[in-house]
């Protein structure tokens, strides 16, 4: 009650009152954020300061209601959006999270088949901020980056299992962004029995995901779009999968009919585990070498091979704003020299899953490694994360993944 007094003009119509007294405001400036769909908001952005990590009804500077959002003290994100809610009582965690969790799921409805690896729960875009849900068959891995979600997991994972009869829940809570939040690093089984490796279906291609072990929470579902185009245009190709990981794309093109498929990963246990892939796809024609993607490059001389697709798929270069340069350098040089590799006609997948550069700053990169080439590129297509994983129009920022088609035009 003491926090709303502070609710500037008093002209204004006051809120209903909130039994239990959890309430943020905004400031004018947040205010007309918010009305344009802004997520994220630092303690400047509030009217007073905020107590722990709740959940909170959120009013705007003239004082009326305008949604509900997740409080934190540990971070410099004091408050998170997470959408709207009907008058009244402020709903309690279960009914909160049972309510939103129905939504992200009938919101997927239809798109994906039981088999088939999916997001569920994309963060902001499903109004959960700081969650994120993946289901691999009977296996649930989420990821937890906001300390108001990390405090209602046992809200959480008993509606999860209840609702999606999961066998498995796991918690893959090693990401670095946890410790700004001041939350461990952990990966940690939180239901049911530990299931090493689940076997998902992609358009009759399996893939073999690890959930505990694999990377972000066990397999890149977010290029399931590029996978498919991949295959599309794969038939007869001599296939270059850089930066392969489990192979997804090398896959992808096998089964599309490609005549052969090399991938490169520094990780041994990622091109194991394509090998494996092939054998259970019944798939032949990969060839995989450990290696330093940028030193096998190098070591290629010009004229020495070419390929009629190549995908070019690196890790986020750009880990914050200021390591933009340097990323922007590593992808034109990278893109530079896996054009001058292709085949006539021959097209490039490239991708950057860095949430600091933008599609027009990746799109200029891309026209800078082609400029002076012997000949000119087209573009063909962008790509960007499949449709379980939503962008807010208002969050540019969300729309991280984003994947070109370029070709080779003599
Ligand atoms: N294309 C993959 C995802 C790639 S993730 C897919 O669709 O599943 C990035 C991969 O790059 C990881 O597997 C990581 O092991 C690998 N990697 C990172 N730096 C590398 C380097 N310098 N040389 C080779 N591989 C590298």
């Amino acid at each position: 009650m003491q926090r709303r007094d502070r609710i500037p003009h008093p002209q204004q119509p006051r809120p209903a009152p909130i039994p239990d007294g959890s309430v943020v405001q905004l400031n004018a400036r947040a205010t007309s954020l918010w009305r344009r769909g802004q997520a994220w908001y630092y303690a400047d952005d509030l009217v007073g300061p905020v107590a722990g990590a709740a959940l909170v009804r959120v009013y705007d500077f003239e004082g009326r209601a305008c949604g509900l959002g997740f409080t934190s003290v540990t971070s410099k994100l004091a408050l998170r959006a997470c959408g709207t809610w009907r008058e009244g009582p402020l709903p309690d965690r279960i009914e909160f999270f049972a309510a939103r969790l129905l939504a992200a799921i009938e919101r997927r409805a239809g798109q994906l088949g039981p088999e088939d690896g999916a997001r569920l729960v994309h963060g902001e875009a499903d109004d959960l901020p700081g969650l994120v849900i993946d289901r691999y068959g009977p296996v649930l891995v989420l990821q937890t980056t906001a300390p108001f979600v990390e405090a209602s997991l046992d809200a959480i994972v008993p509606l999860l299992v209840d609702r999606l009869g999961a066998e498995a829940v796991v918690a893959r809570n090693d990401v670095a962004v946890r410790k700004l939040e001041g939350l461990p690093q952990e990966v940690r089984l939180l239901h049911g029995k530990r299931i090493e490796q689940v076997v998902i279906v992609e358009d009759g291609l399996r893939h073999l995901v690890e959930p505990f072990t694999g990377h972000k929470t066990g397999f890149y579902l977010d290029q399931r779009p590029a996978r498919a185009l991949v295959r599309e245009l794969a038939k007869g190709k001599r296939v270059l999968d850089l930066f392969s990981y489990q192979g997804g794309f090398s896959l992808s093109a096998l089964k599309g009919g490609a005549q052969s498929a090399l991938a490169i990963d520094q990780s041994e246990r990622a091109l194991q585990l394509a090998q494996q892939g092939a054998e259970q796809n019944g798939l032949t024609g990969l060839q995989t070498e450990r290696a330093n993607v940028f030193d096998f490059l190098r070591g290629l001389r010009e004229g020495d091979r070419q390929f009629d697709l190549i995908v070019l798929d690196p890790p986020a270069f750009a880990k914050s704003k200021r390591e933009l340069g340097g990323a922007l350098r590593g992808y034109r040089d990278l893109n530079r020299q896996a054009l001058r590799l292709l085949a006539p006609y021959g097209w490039l997948v490239t991708c950057s899953c860095s949430h600091h550069m933008s599609l027009p700053a990746f799109e200029d990169t891309a026209r800078q490694s082609a400029a002076g080439l012997p000949f000119k590129v087209a573009l063909h297509q962008r790509l960007g994360a499949g449709s379980d994983h939503p962008v807010w129009l208002s969050m540019p920022e969300s729309e991280y993944l984003k994947t070109l088609l370029l070709r080779r035009m003599d």
